[in-house]
């Protein structure tokens, strides 16, 4: 039964393999691509197949993890991929047993997977991650209790079943939750700039890279530099300076979407790059957020507040030549903006 239960929790840990590996945050649920989802039903309805056969006997009732690991499903990645990941394990399952009452089956998993979304969606609204997943436990744990209770009709095993199932469920929960807020500190660290939160100039070169594999059509980059930003630094002190970045960076951090990404890469040097725009979309987009960042005043205190400009080199793909290429054309049309007496736009030459 101890290597069963092994084998139950090291299951349990594979969503957060692939939690991390396809970046997705249910905040993306709406942009969940089909192949991505298909992916994910596929996985997590293996495993919960894979828990009823590593299921485990408690004074003479079958346990299975199925419903912790959909626990921990429902939290981290939400019902669109839990719910149907549930049915198909419950599918495969009654098919592979050959049990007579399938229809019986399905409802009983529909109607559960109906309960524990009902019961996710009331802890988010009071709970953090961990608490959303605690919430979700114990009501998986009431519930098999009942089940037990109505199965042997034992109070003292009962309830010795109930402690026993709370005490694991909590363990692998606890465990699985702070390995969760581990890695995402550290994806956090390695992928986000500490003061603006915008990605890094690390995750800009990565992305050159990538999309230099793809394909270059419609690509533009833009490097945005901030003017005589020393200055600020100079009069109102670093703390002040910060202030602005950030206040800088929250206008940038509006513009970002799936076909604008916006980096800090440098000290008070940020990059756009832009996919699927034409030349005209690209330059309307940049001059939006130029016109956005001067007339919206950053306050630095109850009294003072300062408006910065910024100036800017825009460049787009062009046949035969990489993104690094591109971003150095952008980079001297911004050299040009500031040669020119800053606070403009220059678009680089296309041929
Ligand atoms: P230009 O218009 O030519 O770009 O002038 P500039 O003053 O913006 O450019 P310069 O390169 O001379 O100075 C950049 C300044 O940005 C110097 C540096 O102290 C400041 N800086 C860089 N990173 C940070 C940061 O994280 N916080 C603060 N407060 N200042 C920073
Ligand atoms: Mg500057
Ligand atoms: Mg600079």
């Amino acid at each position: 039964m101890f290597a069963t239960m092994i084998a139950n929790v090291t299951i349990i840990f594979i969503p957060i393999y692939l939690y991390f590996r396809s970046n997705y945050a249910i905040a993306d649920i709406k942009q969940l691509s089909f192949q991505k989802w298909l992916l994910f039903v596929c996985v997590e309805s293996l495993v919960g197949i894979a828990l009823v056969y590593l299921s485990w006997d408690f004074v003479g009732i079958p346990v299975d993890s199925r419903i912790l690991f959909f626990s921990i499903s429902m939290t981290y990645f939400g019902w669109k991929i839990t719910i149907p990941s549930m049915l198909l394990a419950e599918v495969v399952h009654i098919f592979h047993t050959g049990h007579a009452t399938m229809l019986v089956g399905l409802v009983t998993t529909l109607l559960f997977a109906w309960s524990l979304y009902f019961v996710a969606k009331l802890a988010a609204k009071r709970f953090e991650a961990y608490g959303q997943l605690l919430s979700l436990v114990l009501y998986n744990a009431v519930l098999k209790t009942v089940l037990v209770y109505r199965t042997t009709q034992d109070v003292q095993r009962t309830f010795l079943f109930f402690l026993v199932i709370v005490t694991l469920s909590l363990l692998i929960t606890t465990g699985m939750f702070m390995q969760m807020a581990d890695l995402r500190i550290l994806r956090e660290r390695s992928d986000f700039d500490y003061l603006t939160r915008l990605l890094n100039v690390r995750k800009f070169k990565e992305r050159l890279t990538t999309l230099d594999k793809v394909s270059h059509a419609h690509v533009s980059i833009a490097v945005l530099d901030l003017d005589l930003f020393k200055q600020f630094n100079d009069t109102y002190g670093h703390d002040a300076g910060d202030n602005i970045l950030w206040g800088v960076a929250q206008v940038f951090a509006a513009y970002s979407s799936k076909n604008a990404t916006v980096y800090r890469i440098g000290g008070e040097e940020f990059a756009v790059i832009m996919v699927g725009m034409s030349k005209k979309e690209a330059e309307f987009f940049i001059v939006d957020i130029m016109d956005n960042v001067v007339n919206r005043p950053i306050p630095l205190n109850r009294e003072e507040s300062v408006s910065v400009t910024l100036s800017v080199g825009l460049a787009f793909s062009r046949e035969g030549e990489t993104l690094h290429k591109l971003w150095k054309l952008a980079d001297r049309a911004m050299y040009h903006s500031k040669e020119n007496g800053r606070n403009q736009l220059t678009v680089a030459p296309t041929e």
